[in-house]
């Protein structure tokens, strides 16, 4: 006799969703995880009395009504806005690249001059279509912005040339001509009051969690307790690596207090030049708009990956997507596991992204 419905393999995101939903359907369900606490990377440990981001900055915006509605069932949300700065050299400029941006940085003050700004820039590049990074940056907001604010902080980032990177890494930023600084176009956006670990908690709520173990250690032990198993490690560990090795970037988080009420002024500062080594700075405080007496920093150094490591930005090349293919094949074929979620399904996901993703396969399952 079989224990649970569904073992549930990660107690991030996209575990945390099929979980809840499956017990709400009355199924009977355990979530195991090999790191010592739950939430995979959105985590928040609090320290002075602010929410960390343990895992790099997660800031939660979405179009999806649905996503939204099932979020705001575990947590309130408060009403963060993201704009980041931009530090270039001790220029300090607007993100995401919109009218307070172009204004700083040629003076220019209607929409039709700086419309003209960025036209002139392209041309003198002689872009017509981008084939890469560097040149849909250019075409979107000219050479001079490129330059600045996106080279050093892309080429620090992804730990290769611009004219190598896809350019669909870009379009992830809104341009605008426009004055606003809101960093998403998203109908909905907040951090969850609390911390994200509170959420997924309350998501968690009432069902067993069992933490520091490891599935692929025991793998016949764990997949003998349950029919089905979902499973949001990492696709190419779960077969052993057997074809390969998939790519990541990872990050270094260097966390500091400081006895400062006040150290940025913003929770992200971009170090947009090549020569400062980290790329951003994160001020966890001004997620919450903090009032404590101190403040937690976070300097984000990106690094090559390497087998161990933590994974965190899955690598889209050709070798990566024709390697995650063939790994999906042999996934198909697992009849008892479904795979989901960024590592599951090697896929640069954000937060809404992944809830949505699991709520579907949670149809698919009849649990919605
Ligand atoms: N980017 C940039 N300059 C910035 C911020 C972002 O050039 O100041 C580019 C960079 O290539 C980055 C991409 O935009 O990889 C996406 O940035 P986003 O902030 O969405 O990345 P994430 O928050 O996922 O790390």
């Amino acid at each position: 006799m079989k224990k649970y419905d569904y073992l549930v393999v990660g107690a991030g995101l996209y575990g945390a969703v099929f979980a809840q939903q499956a017990k709400k359907n009355g199924k009977s369900v355990l979530v195991i995880d090999k790191r010592p606490h739950i939430g995979g990377n959105v985590y928040t440990k609090r320290i002075e009395d602010i929410h960390v981001h343990v895992y790099g900055a997660h800031i939660f915006h979405t179009n999806d009504q649905e996503v939204w509605e099932y979020v705001n069932a575990f947590a309130e949300f408060n009403r963060f806005t993201n704009s980041p700065v931009a530090n270039y050299r001790g220029e300090l400029y607007s993100l995401p690249f919109n009218m307070y941006t172009f204004n700083q940085m040629w003076g220019v003050v209607t929409p039709q001059e700086a419309e003209e700004k960025i036209l002139q820039q392209k041309r003198e590049a002689g872009i017509t279509e981008p084939k890469n990074l560097e040149e849909q940056a250019i075409s979107l907001v000219g050479k001079d912005i490129y330059e600045k604010l996106i080279k050093g902080y892309t080429e620090k980032q992804w730990g290769r040339p611009c004219n190598e990177l896809p350019a669909f890494i870009i379009q992830r930023l809104p341009v605008r001509f426009t004055f606003d600084n809101n960093y998403f176009n998203a109908k909905y956006q907040g951090i969850p009051i609390g911390g994200y670990t509170k959420m997924l908690e309350n998501m968690l709520d009432g069902i067993e969690v069992r933490l520091n173990v490891d599935y692929l250690d025991e793998k016949e032990y764990w997949d003998a307790l349950a029919d089905k198993i979902v499973y949001t490690g990492a696709i190419d560990r779960y077969f052993d690596y057997r074809l390969g090795v998939l790519e990541y970037r990872s990050v270094r988080f260097e966390t500091e207090v400081l006895d400062t009420p006040n150290f940025q002024g913003n929770a992200a500062v971009n170090y947009t030049d090549a020569e400062t080594p980290y790329t951003r700075i994160i001020e966890h405080k001004w997620f919450e708009f903090g009032t404590q007496p101190k403040t937690v920093i976070s300097r984000e150094y990106s690094l090559e990956w390497k087998l161990g490591d933590e994974p965190y930005y899955p690598i889209n090349n050709e070798r990566n997507a024709k390697l995650y293919a063939e790994y999906k094949a042999l996934a198909d074929r697992e009849n008892q596991v479904i795979f989901g979620g960024r590592l599951g399904e090697y896929k640069y996901y954000d937060m809404d992204a992944v809830i949505a993703s699991s709520l579907q396969l949670c149809r698919r399952e009849g649990l919605r």
